[in-house]
């Protein structure tokens, strides 16, 4: 197992479960110049470009405009002693033209980023899309309402109440080796040249080894073993927890592709790919997420 600290994986802020419970938590943190805000639209943060980009954490006592467009307002822990609040805007086409910054996709700007930063956001993200998805109570039909700081959405109606949380679908991403060759795969969805490892998500009543035996079997057609636990990223994009593993397979075993989900999938050498060039024609996976991790340990192993 690696102790490895992945990209939106939040370090510098304490939860602080105990105080969702408080009623006046949010009211009172809101117009406080100690407050943080980070704001949500659909799903993009609000970033400051006029410099160099970085997110925008408005104090609370700045954050009033912001407020007013909020539909929840959701309280994400404490940062140095300093309550952080996420703003949730209205899922409008457009954004409401706010006095400060652009909305921008997470994603496509994490390497910029403080990596407390990135890590916040993501989790901002997350929690905003979990709000969007679960208006109304899957039980009965009547609408929720946010409490617990917005980690809880209660089911209004009469007779029913009941309390939904905050989901996390998890997905298992696999390293397959085969001694110096590692298995890439392709989905045709991907940007020119991208290649990965595979994944997949876990079915009810599966353990995560199975599922990656599984989704092996499934995609490429062979069967591995010595399935290892190695780490696992926050995947909020929208709502997943990839749980990283490694496995053995046998490059002579033939691959038998699902060609719904895989373009193509390739045993590569470790030289081959310690000189990739990164560009349209071959990129290794990208860089902020676990796949890379999987594959860089590997390749640092030589
Ligand atoms: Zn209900």
């Amino acid at each position: 197992m690696t102790d490895r600290r992945h990209i939106y994986t939040t370090s510098k802020l304490d939860r602080a479960a105990h105080l969702r419970i408080l009623p006046d938590t949010l009211q009172g943190y809101q117009h406080s110049p100690d407050t943080l805000v980070t704001t949500v639209w659909r799903h993009k943060g609000l970033f400051n470009s006029e410099q160099d980009l970085c997110p925008v954490f408005l104090p609370g006592s700045e954050a009033t405009e912001i407020f007013e467009y909020a539909e929840e307002i959701i309280f994400l822990g404490m940062r140095d002693d300093r309550p952080v609040l996420a703003a949730m805007l209205p899922h409008s086409e457009e954004p409401p033209e706010l006095s400060v910054g652009t909305f921008l996709d997470l994603r496509d700007h994490w390497s910029l980023l403080n990596v407390d930063d990135a890590a916040i956001m993501a989790y901002a993200r997350g929690l905003v899309h979990w709000h969007k998805q679960h208006r109304f109570c899957g039980n009965c039909g009547n609408p929720t309402r946010s409490t617990e700081g917005g980690h809880v959405l209660q089911c209004t109606g009469d007779t029913c109440g009941r309390l939904h949380y905050p989901r996390t679908d998890p997905a298992v991403i696999m390293r397959i080796t085969d001694g110096d060759w590692c298995l890439l795969a392709r989905n045709p969805g991907w940007r020119p040249g991208g290649h990965s490892v595979l994944a997949g998500f876990l079915e009810i009543g599966e353990s995560l080894e199975q599922t990656v035996i599984r989704e092996v079997k499934e995609e490429v057609g062979i069967t591995v073993k010595n399935v290892k636990y190695h780490s696992s990223q926050p995947w909020p994009f929208p709502a997943s927890l990839m749980v990283g593993f490694t496995a053995e397979g046998s490059r002579h075993d033939p691959l038998v592709l699902d060609k719904q989900e895989i373009e193509s999938a390739q045993w590569f050498h470790r030289d081959e790919l310690l000189i990739s060039p990164e560009d349209e024609t071959f990129n290794l996976p990208r860089k902020d997420s676990i796949s890379r991790v999987l594959v860089d340990d590997w390749l640092k192993e030589k």
